[in-house]
């Protein structure tokens, strides 16, 4: 049988595919993603053709739920391919130095009048372990930030379907948890509005509800780091363009603690950049020397681990790293 959104889109022999995980709840359910960057003229320039599941005894044998399986719109539509701006009231593209410059600035001069109780917080559950580590390692340990939460408050707990699908629709709050991330993101918006925090840096999280809207337009200036527009995206004065997981390499751990890799499929979007570029570029310019310019390196230093280590299926890790299966 062939997918209706598949057939007559693309021919297979111009297919190829990368082994990746699925990002569409906590169960991180094994995948192909199979993809054209060639032809990107065809299909509506979408570069991903179709996901196919993959082998993993320990997490979703051959099945992926239709769901997962349909739901990659997200990486070809609605990117944010520019650094951004706001000026004379619209967000407007600029260069990335000038937008990473001003970024920089705003964070530096903050702390400097403030303390790190100027800067609020919020990271994302779709981050990759490595990307939240080094998150945890720029605004926590070196810029003081105290607690950095994850989760949005307004997001509903999705349906179950007594198999695969998990109510919780993102791929990493476990990998947050086992990192110790956490605090109150509406305490933190609050805290935006009510001009205690001066910059509030966000990622990924579309907080599309009334009373979230109602808490950004007061907050003095706000940073947005992600790969889609989005409610929060729109409402920011500096827009950073951030990567799809399928265009970068990491790890997510699934709710039962599995830490599974995930391989880059696709290169960035537009002038879009892993969110580890961007934070160590913000980083050097803040005068603290973070560099990894691969994930591994990151990896390595949180869990004391290769990437092979995790073998084909990923691994169960202890606190101390090892593998409990
Ligand atoms: S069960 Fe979750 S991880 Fe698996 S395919 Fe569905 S949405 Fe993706």
């Amino acid at each position: 049988m062939t997918e209706r959104e598949f057939r007559f889109q693309c021919r297979v022999w111009y297919l190829s595919q990368e082994a990746s995980i699925c990002n569409g709840c906590s169960r991180g359910c094994n995948m192909a993603v199979h993809f054209n960057t060639q032809r990107s003229y065809k299909a509506d320039g979408r570069r991903v053709q179709r996901l196919k599941p993959r082998f993993n005894p320990l997490v979703n044998q051959w099945w992926m739920c239709d769901q997962g399986r349909f739901g990659y719109g997200f990486v070809d539509r609605d990117r944010i391919e520019n650094p951004c701006l706001r000026m004379g009231g619209e967000l407007q593209p600029r260069a990335w130095e000038e937008v990473l410059e001003e970024v920089a600035t705003a964070l530096r001069t903050t702390v400097e009048k403030f303390g790190p109780e100027g800067l609020g917080v919020i990271a994302s559950p779709q981050q990759s372990n490595e990307e939240l580590y080094l998150v945890r390692k720029l605004f926590q340990e070196q810029l003081g930030v105290a607690g950095i939460p994850f989760r949005n408050p307004w997001e509903d707990t999705g349906t179950e379907d007594g198999l695969l699908l998990r109510g919780d629709r993102n791929p990493n709050s476990r990998g947050a948890v086992d990192l110790g991330l956490q605090g109150d993101a509406e305490r933190t918006l609050g805290d935006a509005a009510a001009g205690g925090v001066k910059v509030l840096y966000v990622f990924g999280h579309d907080f599309d509800s009334d009373r979230a809207r109602e808490l950004i337009r007061q907050a003095e200036y706000v940073v947005f780091q992600g790969a889609n527009w989005n409610s929060t995206a729109r409402m920011a004065d500096a827009v950073l363009p951030g990567v799809t997981h399928m265009e970068k390499e990491g790890t997510f751990t699934n709710f039962e603690g599995r830490v599974q890799r995930f391989a880059q499929a696709l290169p960035p979007l537009g002038e879009s950049r892993p969110d580890l570029e961007i934070l160590c570029d913000l980083a050097q310019r803040l005068g603290h020397a973070l560099f990894y310019p691969e994930p591994e390196e990151l990896f390595s230093e949180w869990r004391g681990r290769s990437y092979q280590d995790l073998g084909e299926f990923g691994e169960v890790l202890d606190s101390n790293g090892a593998g409990t299966g």
